[in-house]
């Protein structure tokens, strides 16, 4: 089950990268019919902007289905990051890779580990 979290986070992670690369290529496409058929450039705009929505919608599903197994597996007693079984603390504190959840599922990042504090970004 945590693989399938791990599937989920590296596509809520990526999809954003690789749908700007799609979009940036039928840009380019686009430009190019537009001098040789012009009906195609057309389309092109259209499936980009039905694309877009549909990733959007698609995004959202996919980032609500990380949170509800991240919470599945926590109930559980695993860390959804690693898969073995964490102590039962309150902070959702792995022992093996360290990682750490809210009890919402949102993994917290520690963007500067000095400072002492975590601070939690969700992940969309
Ligand atoms: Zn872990």
């Amino acid at each position: 089950m945590h693989r399938l979290y791990l599937i989920l986070r590296a596509f809520n992670v990526g999809s954003s990268c690789a749908l700007l690369v799609l979009l940036m290529a039928a840009f380019a496409l686009a430009f190019v019919f537009m001098f040789i058929y012009p009906l195609a450039s057309l389309i092109l705009v259209f499936l980009g902007l039905g694309g877009l929505w549909g990733s959007a919608i698609l995004r959202k599903l996919a980032s609500i289905v990380q949170l509800r197994v991240a919470r599945s597996l926590l109930s559980q007693g695993l860390c959804p990051n690693c898969g073995n079984s964490r102590s039962d603390n309150i902070e959702h504190a792995c022992q093996t890779c360290e990682a750490r959840f809210e009890s919402g599922g949102i993994m917290i990042v520690d963007t500067d580990p000095d400072d002492g504090m975590n601070s939690s970004v969700p992940e969309l």
